[in-house]
């Protein structure tokens, strides 16, 4: 379950932001997921709430934006949304796509107490 560790990640680095920003408890987190980046918004949420246990994310609100998959079709020369990595352009058929937004994984916004 690499959502765990992920979120083991994020609140590593969120604790060390902690540290240089005096600051004691997160409120709230909002976070972009790329549809692409293969992370499961649900499990993601699970995950989350296990990884928070006894940090300064624990009892965190988390929010999870889900990002549309852009890809970039050089034949069409246009910008395409696509559901998975793979995807060929659903105007020409054509592939590779170049990714161009969707595969990651961000913090947007963090409320700290
Ligand atoms: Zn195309």
């Amino acid at each position: 379950m690499h959502e765990l560790s992920l979120c083991e990640d994020m609140i590593g680095l969120l604790q060390e932001r902690a540290k240089a920003d005096h600051y004691k408890q997160i409120k709230r987190i909002q976070l972009e997921v790329g549809k692409l980046s293969c992370v499961e918004p649900d499990a993601l949420i699970v995950a989350f709430n296990a990884a928070a246990k006894d940090s300064i994310a624990e009892n965190a609100a988390l929010k999870v934006n889900e990002i549309p998959g852009l890809g970039w079709c050089d034949q069409c020369a246009l910008e395409v949304t696509i559901e998975q990595r793979f995807d060929t352009c659903p105007h020409c058929n054509g592939y590779p796509l170049e990714i161009r937004q969707g595969d990651k994984m961000r913090i947007k916004h963090v409320e700290v107490i």
